[in-house]
């Protein structure tokens, strides 16, 4: 773990004292709390090594075997490794591992199966969706016709029953499903009858999940979808990047749709970084990851309901939670801020049918794929629900608040000590 930061720490240190100091704050502000945001997680030193490597100096335009520019045999192989890698962990046909983020890979979706003004069905933003799947601020939104379907109120699941009535109505080019903050597994096979019936092309935004598909510990989308788009930074643990997975005969019009109408040169890199996650998502190691992953959400999403947060959906298949704070009485807002306070980080997020706006929401979302890359287990998840609990009850303007919110401060610091997400962190802070 000496170099996970890149190849001469020292160097950077002498050339820019002020960088290097960002660059030491955040590995302590990563390793000294508690870090829940669902998306995110801890990348290894190997994939660190990869991001900080030479072959960011690469300008490779085009794929493997034609590109745009000379001296790019070495550019060739690490990415014909990604590729080859994707395909095997993944069973797909086809693999682009060029989108430089998930929001990339979806415009390239977007561009390979619609036309400008197509109207396209995917889940409402406020129920679960992403930005791309048709927000009016998006170009998704701005460029097709976006159809929103919705989670039944009473069971906070998808409505199967829905997206058929509106796909039988609007007929769309395209359904969207997988989501950016939905707890439950989706039933692929069911969209896939629904987009047959109406001869819509079906895409699976994996972003989220992925990376449990890749551990086995959730069912995998790629035999239901025409198109498969998904980040490779989140439970998947890569590099900040994207990827798209499709069968053998939308293989062009996805490459085509990636370069040269959406992205120009691809980052070498990142695509190198990306071969060695894939790598280490093949290994037997990663499925007990994913399956501990899951295991660790549940067990979180378990203790914040015994804290009097209850469970959206009523529980979770997957490695995020959302949970309804109403019967507390605190907003997502002062929950996400309170918890700061106690070094535990977490994002405030909307329920499904949430009476108030997106800036306060009723909920908060957590995910357990960095505290279980760290380690943690459910005896963890517990105290850390526990500490939950403790800090968005503590109101820190009130009386006795902020000294409570300091002992659970306290209590994570001395739990992440024991759980260091990096070798040497204690040396480094
Ligand atoms: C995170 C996410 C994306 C976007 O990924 P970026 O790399 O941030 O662009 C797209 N779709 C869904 C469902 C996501 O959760």
């Amino acid at each position: 773990m000496d170099t996970f930061w890149g190849p001469d720490f020292a160097a950077l240190e002498r050339a820019d004292p002020e960088i290097a100091r960002v660059l030491l704050a955040e590995v302590d502000r990563q390793g000294s709390g508690l870090q829940l945001i669902a998306s995110e997680n801890f990348t290894s030193s190997a994939v660190l090594a990869a991001l900080g490597s030479t072959l960011a100096n690469k300008y490779a335009e085009g794929y493997p075997g034609e590109r745009y520019y000379g001296g790019c045999l070495e550019a060739d192989r690490a990415e014909t490794l990604a590729v080859e890698r994707a395909k095997a962990l993944f069973g797909a046909e086809h693999a682009n591992v060029q989108p430089h983020s998930g929001a990339a890979a979806n415009l390239a979706a977007y561009a390979a199966l619609a036309e400008p003004g197509d109207p396209v069905l995917a889940m409402e933003l406020p129920h679960g969706g992403h930005l791309t799947h048709g927000s009016r601020v998006n170009f998704s939104g701005k460029w097709f016709h976006p159809i929103g379907y919705r989670v039944c109120p009473d069971t906070e699941e998808i409505d199967y029953d829905e997206v058929r009535d509106l796909a039988l109505a609007h007929r769309p080019k395209m359904i969207i499903c997988g989501a950016t903050a939905y707890p439950r597994l989706i039933d692929f096979a069911r969209f896939r009858e629904i987009a047959d019936e109406v001869g819509a092309y079906l895409m699976v935004d994996a972003a989220h999940f992925i990376g449990l598909v890749a551990g086995q510990a959730v069912p995998s989308p790629v035999p239901h979808a025409d198109v498969v788009t998904c980040t490779t930074h989140k439970v998947l643990r890569g590099p900040r990047g994207g990827m798209i997975l499709c069968r053998a005969e939308l293989a062009q019009r996805v490459d085509k749709a990636v370069f040269p109408f959406s992205q120009g040169g691809p980052m070498m890199h990142a695509i190198a970084a990306k071969a060695v996650a894939f790598r280490e998502a093949s290994q037997p190691e990663f499925r007990t990851y994913a399956r501990q992953v899951v295991t660790n959400a549940q067990a979180l999403a378990a203790g914040l309901e015994a804290e009097g947060m209850r469970p959206v959906a009523g529980g979770t298949d997957t490695h995020l939670a959302l949970a309804d704070l109403r019967g507390l009485g605190i907003s997502g807002r002062d929950a996400e801020t309170r918890c700061d306070l106690a070094r535990i980080t977490l994002n405030k997020n909307a329920i499904p049918y949430d009476p108030e706006r997106p800036a306060v929401a009723s909920g908060i979302r957590v995910g357990s794929p960095s505290v279980t890359t760290q380690g943690m287990r459910e005896a963890e998840m517990r105290q850390i629900a526990a500490l939950i609990g403790v800090a968005v009850r503590s109101d820190p303007d009130s009386a006795g608040g902020a000294s409570r919110l300091a002992d659970a401060a306290d209590e994570v610091a001395a739990l992440v000590r024991r759980f260091p997400a990096y070798g040497r962190q204690e040396v480094m802070a």
